[in-house]
Protein backbone atom coordinates (compact mmCIF):
# COMPACT_ATOMS: atom_id res chain seq x y z
CA UNK A 1 0.00 0.00 0.00
CA UNK A 2 2.12 3.03 -1.47
CA UNK A 3 -0.58 5.32 1.02
CA UNK A 4 0.08 7.59 3.95
CA UNK A 5 -1.23 10.15 6.10
CA UNK A 6 -0.74 13.52 5.42
CA UNK A 7 -2.20 16.38 7.53
CA UNK A 8 -1.91 19.45 5.07
CA UNK A 9 -4.89 21.96 4.44
CA UNK A 10 -6.96 21.63 1.58
CA UNK A 11 -5.32 23.87 -1.63
CA UNK A 12 -8.71 24.50 -2.52
CA UNK A 13 -12.88 22.82 -3.72
CA UNK A 14 -14.51 21.74 -6.33
CA UNK A 15 -17.98 20.49 -6.92
CA UNK A 16 -18.77 16.90 -6.59
CA UNK A 17 -19.36 16.98 -10.60
CA UNK A 18 -16.10 17.77 -11.47
CA UNK A 19 -14.87 15.26 -9.03
CA UNK A 20 -16.59 12.17 -10.16
CA UNK A 21 -15.22 13.49 -13.92
CA UNK A 22 -12.19 13.54 -12.78
CA UNK A 23 -12.00 10.36 -10.69
CA UNK A 24 -13.45 8.90 -14.02
CA UNK A 25 -10.64 10.19 -16.24
CA UNK A 26 -8.14 9.08 -13.95
CA UNK A 27 -9.51 5.51 -13.70
CA UNK A 28 -9.68 5.16 -17.42
CA UNK A 29 -5.77 6.46 -17.90
CA UNK A 30 -4.80 4.41 -15.69
CA UNK A 31 -5.11 0.32 -15.90
CA UNK A 32 -5.07 -0.69 -12.29
CA UNK A 33 -6.71 2.23 -10.27
CA UNK A 34 -10.13 0.84 -10.63
CA UNK A 35 -8.93 -1.83 -8.83
CA UNK A 36 -6.79 -0.24 -6.33
CA UNK A 37 -9.38 2.27 -5.28
CA UNK A 38 -11.95 -0.94 -4.97
CA UNK A 39 -9.13 -2.61 -2.91
CA UNK A 40 -8.38 0.20 -0.54
CA UNK A 41 -11.54 2.73 -0.43
CA UNK A 42 -15.03 2.25 0.16
CA UNK A 43 -17.78 4.33 -2.01
CA UNK A 44 -17.64 8.06 -0.61
CA UNK A 45 -21.06 9.48 0.85
CA UNK A 46 -22.76 12.52 -0.62
CA UNK A 47 -21.52 16.06 -1.10
CA UNK A 48 -21.56 18.88 -3.03
CA UNK A 49 -18.15 20.18 -2.64
CA UNK A 50 -14.73 17.90 -1.88
CA UNK A 51 -11.63 19.28 -0.80
CA UNK A 52 -8.66 19.32 -2.76
CA UNK A 53 -5.42 18.78 -2.16
CA UNK A 54 -1.57 19.96 -3.74
CA UNK A 55 0.25 16.19 -4.67
CA UNK A 56 3.13 16.50 -1.78
CA UNK A 57 5.50 14.19 -3.52
CA UNK A 58 8.95 16.35 -4.88
CA UNK A 59 8.52 17.40 -8.50
CA UNK A 60 4.73 16.27 -9.02
CA UNK A 61 2.57 19.43 -9.65
CA UNK A 62 -0.61 17.25 -9.18
CA UNK A 63 -3.81 17.69 -7.08
CA UNK A 64 -5.24 14.88 -5.06
CA UNK A 65 -9.12 13.91 -5.83
CA UNK A 66 -11.17 12.25 -3.47
CA UNK A 67 -12.11 8.56 -4.68
CA UNK A 68 -13.34 7.39 -1.74
CA UNK A 69 -12.97 6.52 2.52
CA UNK A 70 -9.93 4.49 3.21
CA UNK A 71 -11.02 1.23 4.58
CA UNK A 72 -8.85 2.06 7.84
CA UNK A 73 -11.78 5.06 8.49
CA UNK A 74 -10.96 8.74 9.16
CA UNK A 75 -9.08 9.45 6.23
CA UNK A 76 -10.51 10.44 2.32
CA UNK A 77 -8.64 8.52 0.05
CA UNK A 78 -7.10 10.54 -2.78
CA UNK A 79 -5.65 9.83 -5.85
CA UNK A 80 -2.73 12.29 -7.58
CA UNK A 81 -3.76 13.86 -11.03
CA UNK A 82 -0.46 14.35 -11.82
CA UNK A 83 2.92 12.90 -12.94
CA UNK A 84 3.59 10.71 -9.76
CA UNK A 85 0.04 8.65 -10.12
CA UNK A 86 0.24 8.00 -6.19
CA UNK A 87 -2.42 7.37 -3.91
CA UNK A 88 -2.65 9.07 -0.25
CA UNK A 89 -5.04 9.20 2.95
CA UNK A 90 -6.19 12.81 3.59
ZN1 LIG B 1 1.52 13.55 -7.50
Amino acid sequence: MTSNVGQNYPYTSESEAARAAKIAELVAARETLAATIAAEATALDENDRWWVWKCPTAGCPGLLHAAGYAAERHAVYVVCDGTCAKTFLR
